[in-house]
């Protein structure tokens, strides 16, 4: 049995996938460094890729984060078709034995005070229950979407049939509402296995002693709100939310060497538009090509990560992420001549790039994103104005709430083929990057990045709550 150092602990369990990792891994350090925490931190090893491998291994020798690798559950049932939801749901279901040995062993050794889980991790409930810890759900989106998903049992109950089928947007009290096209793809089909998995964990999160949420009160203030005046929340019954955000990854001076940072040094300030799709996204070969035109008739710097193509899911790459791929094949999915036509004024990098090093860079001007709230939390405390391009998951959400913000411009699908053409992709790589609209966009980022100091610092809204929460934990109330 191995024993504890008699610092109170708490576990953290993170469902597969680097967006839940990554933030869940900030909370660790900063109960660690801020609160006198230790922390048990649990991780997959099923579906773990070589981002999530390396991200574990560069992580610096801190004596207070154990990280435990929970065995490899037995997945050669699931077929390679099922959809993220199933997949997160069945891995996290399997590996609930092994966690709970692993947690009999710590703590009957030790002070663990209680047991965080992210938005797929509920099964872990039972656990904390037999366990008597108080258990936290830690909301890697943003507030607005928690409140959905709050809200999404109620919705499950009062519609029958699709809701895709209802005429009008979802209506969430409080929040702003939500266009069909715009809903996860689980909720888009109630018959689906993925949908079930997905309303099996939201019904559960009532059941959270607290929900933390990655996002702060000039962010997220209407839906906060909401969740802590409106009548429906308060009938399910909501949990205290505490928005501690922006948690994100800090900046590693280490990276500098890394060839794309070398390659931003050269460049002019702000004149780079930072292209990615998060760890898990991917595009359609036809897309590919119309990004890659559009970017070349743009005329502007850009730094794009570019994944092989997938032409049925977007995305193809969420459990894999980072897998090297060999960079000799670019050639067969960019246009023609792309690569050198364009050399000196855009850097193309397979895969996986040093994504918060590049927002930070003084060179880069704009981000064309998935939304994921990780990406879209970095580029504004880095305050990079963003083009929303969402793929799947909560990411179409996040888009329209970027807009609204007045933080980022979404390119106009074309009709039909639902491609984004190359002379759209030229006029919002323009805007962002050379228009008044950018500019105001990039002042407007600034805004929400001095708001985001705020809630973070000594006696921050975002600081303070998390001291509370913290305080509770040790105090055992
Ligand atoms: N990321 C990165 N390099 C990449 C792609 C992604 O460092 O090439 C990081 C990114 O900085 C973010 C996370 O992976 O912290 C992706 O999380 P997000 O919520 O934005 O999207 P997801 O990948 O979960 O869809």
């Amino acid at each position: 049995m191995e024993t504890l150092n008699l610092k109170p602990h708490v576990a953290i369990l993170a469902s597969p996938g680097m967006g839940h990792l990554i933030p869940l891994l900030e909370l660790a350090k900063r109960l660690i460094s801020l609160h006198g925490f230790s922390v048990l931190f649990f991780v997959q090893t099923t579906y773990s890729s070589v981002a999530q491998s390396q991200l574990l291994f560069s992580l610096p020798d801190s004596p207070g984060l154990n990280i435990v690798e929970l065995p490899p559950a037995d997945v050669s049932d699931i077929p390679s078709h099922a959809d993220a939801d199933t997949r997160i749901g069945l891995v996290m279901r399997r590996s609930m034995p092994a966690l709970e040995t692993s947690l009999s062993n710590y703590g009957s050794a030790g002070p663990v005070t209680a047991l965080i889980v992210d938005m797929f991790g509920t099964d872990a409930f039972d656990i904390a229950l037999k366990f008597g810890l108080p258990k936290y759900l830690f909301c890697t989106s943003s507030a607005a979407f928690l409140a959905y998903l709050l809200y999404l049992p109620s919705l499950h109950q009062q519609t029958e049939g699709e809701f895709c089928d209802l005429g009008g947007p979802i209506m969430i009290p409080g929040c702003a509402p939500i266009q069909i096209k715009d809903l996860n793809d689980a909720v888009k089909d109630r018959k689906s296995e993925g949908y079930r998995w997905f309303l099996h964990h939201v019904c559960r999160y009532k059941e959270a002693d607290g929900i933390l949420v990655n996002t702060w009160e000039e962010l997220d203030w209407k839906s906060l709100r909401a969740l802590r005046e409106e009548d429906a929340f308060k009938q399910i019954p909501t949990p205290p939310v505490y928005p501690i955000g922006p948690l994100i990854k800090e900046v590693q001076t280490s990276l500098r060497g890394v060839e794309c940072l070398l390659w931003l040094e050269k460049q002019p300030p702000e004149s780079v538009l930072f292209v990615s799709f998060g760890s898990g996204g991917s595009l359609s070969s036809a897309q590919v090509k119309e990004l890659a035109w559009g970017l070349e008739q743009s005329q502007q710097r850009f730094l794009w990560v570019v994944r092989r193509p997938n032409d049925f899911t977007p995305s193809a790459s969420f459990f894999s992420s980072g897998g090297n791929e060999d960079e000799g094949n670019l050639a067969e999915y960019l246009p023609v001549g792309f690569l050198d036509r364009t050399l000196g004024v855009g850097l193309v990098v397979p895969c996986w790039a040093p994504q918060v090093e590049i927002l930070a860079h003084s060179s880069t001007g704009g981000f064309l994103t998935h939304c994921g709230w990780n990406s879209t939390l970095e580029s504004l405390v880095h305050c990079v104005p963003m083009i929303a391009w969402p793929l799947y998951a909560e990411q179409r959400m996040n888009a329209p709430m970027l807009v609204d913000l007045r933080v980022a411009v979404r390119p106009i699908l074309g009709a039909g083929d639902g491609v984004v053409g190359r002379k759209e992709i030229e006029r919002v790589a323009r805007l962002v990057m050379e228009g008044a609209e950018g500019n105001e966009m990039k002042a407007k980022t600034r805004q929400l990045r001095d708001s985001a100091i705020r809630t973070s610092t000594v006696g921050g809204s975002g600081y303070n709550l998390l001291c509370q929460v913290a305080s509770e934990w040790k105090n055992g109330t």
